[in-house]
């Protein structure tokens, strides 16, 4: 058991953990990330990435967060392969964080990066066809359905979203609902009915993801939520649109969240209630959850803390003298 010291504590190794790292290490706090269960975060179970600057041609999800990982690294950024299962912030900076392997991590800030997971049916084929055709966000896999057959299964914001989104690729879209009714805002179900590309298939269930010929997705086995009929629906791709979850877990009671469980920042920063604790990512956003957006928010979050620790030493300082 060891107890391990920094300016700046990291919890989560996606995009805003390590950026964060990277603009806290080249600011010289010393970053320590602890990278989680799964270190890398949402991008490694993803597969082609094209919306990502600077990339003229396809790279792919986990070769992008290992370079993230090694850039960090290389600037000076001390990565810890633990899960943190308990934190201490009643008493202000410094915060203290205890790890799955039993070691102590003392951070003057603390950035939180923990991200979000996208819900999942949790029914035959839909792990299994995972990049082969299911997928969890239009907005990353969309594109490579392009005058294809997809559905989106869900009925609030983000399966309403992601139905619009993806009538830019494709004039094939089915929305599945196991409802009647959307629970999505008004105005974007008065553009999804505006809309002759998308057909809404309401009061059914997925029961099964199944792959065609050629070993990715060929249709969808359905049940009637009303009558118990079943039927199936062809489809090139499928997403998954039923909510995410954010990892926050660990702050309940601690630092305050919105209905959804996602922690609540300052508008416009990443600052959360408690002075040098700082949240970045999907862990704050349930609006954009883009790589691009969560790594602008984690440089925002280490630009905040170094300001955090500048502020603190310069008034420890008056107060000596
Ligand atoms: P929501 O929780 O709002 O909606 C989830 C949808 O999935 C519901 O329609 C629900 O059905 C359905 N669902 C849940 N579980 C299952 C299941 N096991 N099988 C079938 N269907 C299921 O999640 P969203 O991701 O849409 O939104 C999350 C939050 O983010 C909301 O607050 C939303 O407003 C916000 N958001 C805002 C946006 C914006 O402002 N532009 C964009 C995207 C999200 P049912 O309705 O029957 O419960």
């Amino acid at each position: 058991m060891a107890t391990h010291h920094t300016k700046m504590l990291i919890i989560g190794s996606g995009p805003a953990g390590y950026s964060a790292a990277i603009y806290g290490a080249r600011a010289m706090l010393e970053p320590i990330v602890v990278q989680g269960l799964q270190p890398g975060g949402q991008l490694t179970i993803t597969t082609d990435v094209e919306n990502y600057p600077g990339f003229k041609d396809v790279i792919q999800g986990p070769w992008l967060m290992e370079q993230m990982q090694a850039q960090a690294e290389h600037v000076g950024t001390r990565m810890m392969w633990d899960t943190i299962v308990e934190v201490d912030l009643a008493n202000g900076s410094p915060f203290r964080a205890v790890g799955d392997s039993g070691d102590e991590y003392i951070g003057e800030t603390l950035v939180i990066a923990t991200g979000a997971q996208a819900k999942w049916l949790g029914v035959d084929g839909e792990q299994e066809l995972g990049g082969k055709g299911v997928s969890a966000c239009a907005t990353c896999d969309g594109f490579f359905y392009r005058g294809k057959k997809v559905v989106v299964i869900g009925g609030g914001n983000t399966a309403v979203e992601e139905a619009l989104y993806l009538t830019n690729h494709s004039d094939d879209v089915t929305l599945i609902h196991r409802r009647d009714e959307l629970r999505s805002e008004k105005i974007l179900q008065e553009r999804l009915f505006a809309s002759d590309k998308i057909t809404p298939l309401w009061n059914k269930t997925v029961s099964a993801f199944v792959a065609g010929e050629n070993g990715a997705l060929g249709h969808l086995d359905l049940v009637d939520t009303v009558s118990g009929e079943q039927s199936t629906i062809e489809a090139d791709g499928a997403f998954v649109a039923i909510g995410h979850a954010p990892a926050t877990e660990l702050f309940k009671g601690k630092l305050p969240m919105d209905d959804g469980g996602y922690l609540q920042v300052e508008a416009g920063t990443p600052k959360t209630e408690i002075p040098g604790v700082f949240a970045c990512g999907d862990v704050m956003d349930h609006t954009y959850r883009q790589a691009v957006t969560a790594a602008g928010t984690g440089c925002m979050a280490a630009l905040d803390a170094e300001r955090f620790l500048a502020t603190q030493q310069h008034a420890q300082k008056e107060a000596a003298e």
